[in-house]
């Protein structure tokens, strides 16, 4: 009974899958490879590999204490928006049993170098497409409807990044049954873990007052956080083609920040922007320039180098700025379920 239930579920996505993927895929294939179902079963090491670092963070704590290996695509601190895969990316694509990638168009040219060296029976996981209905995906002036590629940052919102974890144990756990358990107990682990993270940045976001839960950053990678916590993205900065905003759009950002009276507007870490700093300046507030969305915090190895360690690191920077108390963030467990062995390029 599960087995067709299976099979079921692998021809919708035939269906769905046909019209979008035109990249490489034989004429014979019977299931798309960019699928979160697999009929692929291995006993040994699991291959995995996986694009930005929080999503490597999230697949090591998952995959933590089975014999699998992980290998990060994207070096920590580049662009993940327009990052490129070097060509001897693809000899640890074609190695995978497993590609999990964040998908919501993120990563096209992994995803099309992944696709044409993909081995046999193994499929490629777009975690965000998913969990998150079409219909609920955030169009916004950095990721225009036009543009085609909605904003991607589901894992800055902590209710999606367990999800994506679910995803991950579930197709972790089709593909190596024998490591099943430690899947399911280290989802348990993380969850629990997470779900502290969450309730403590809601118990923070209630001592910002009000009026001052308003975000105005320039890489817009909390538009879904936002919404679930119930601050206002009252704008990003950096345009689509990731250029600086045109002198005309900097004048109506001034303005608008004078009138939103925010204390803080928030840079980001792997993009410095003289723009922001002198929207700042200008309109007289403090720019903080230290986000992040896939740079972990310190090194491999480190204990904060996790998504764990990343997401309470920006949570605490904005309720600071914002002139709320952090201190329920501060006491909260960001260890990792287990000993992290990703590789994370640099
Ligand atoms: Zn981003």
């Amino acid at each position: 009974m599960k087995s067709r239930i299976v099979y079921v579920i692998a021809a919708a996505l035939v269906v769905t899958a046909g019209c979008s993927s035109t990249t490489s895929e034989s004429e014979d294939s019977e299931v798309s490879p960019v699928s979160c179902i697999s009929t692929t079963v291995i006993d040994g090491a699991v291959n995995i590999a996986t694009t930005v670092a929080p999503i490597t963070s999230i697949i090591a704590n998952i995959a933590g204490g089975t014999d699998a290996t992980i290998n990060g695509i994207v070096p920590e601190g580049t662009n993940s928006h327009t990052f490129e895969p070097k060509p001897s990316d693809a000899a640890t694509l074609e190695q995978a049993d497993v590609i999990f990638i964040n998908g919501l168009v993120l990563e096209e040219p992994t995803k099309e170098l992944a696709l044409a060296n993909l081995k046999d029976g193994a499929v490629i996981c777009e975690l965000g497409t998913q969990i998150l209905p079409e219909s609920e995906y955030i169009y916004d002036f950095s990721f225009p409807l036009e543009g085609g590629k909605p904003n991607p940052h589901l894992w800055t919102n902590p209710p999606m990044a367990k999800e994506y974890a679910a995803v991950a144990r579930d197709l972790l756990s089709a593909i190596n049954p024998t490591n099943a358990a430690t899947f399911a107990a280290n989802y348990e682990a993380f969850a629990a873990k997470v779900d502290a993270l969450d309730a403590a940045m809601a118990t923070a976001t209630a001592t910002i007052p009000q009026d001052q839960r308003k975000l105005l950053t320039y890489h817009d990678a909390y538009a879904y956080f936002a919404v679930h916590y119930g601050y206002t993205v009252i704008g990003a900065i950096q345009p689509s083609s990731f250029d600086e905003p045109t002198p005309k759009e900097i004048a109506d950002l001034i303005t608008q920040v004078r009138e939103s009276g925010v204390l803080a507007v928030f840079g980001s870490e792997v993009f410095p922007s003289p723009v922001l700093e002198q929207i700042g300046a200008e309109a007289g507030v403090r720019y903080i320039d230290v986000l992040r969305d896939d740079d972990l915090v310190g090194e491999p190895g480190d204990a904060e180098h996790s998504w764990l360690g990343l997401m309470r690191f920006n949570y605490v920077t904005m309720v600071e700025a914002l002139g709320g108390d952090a201190s329920a963030l501060k006491t909260v467990d960001v260890s990792d379920v287990t000993k992290d062995n990703a590789t994370y390029p640099q």
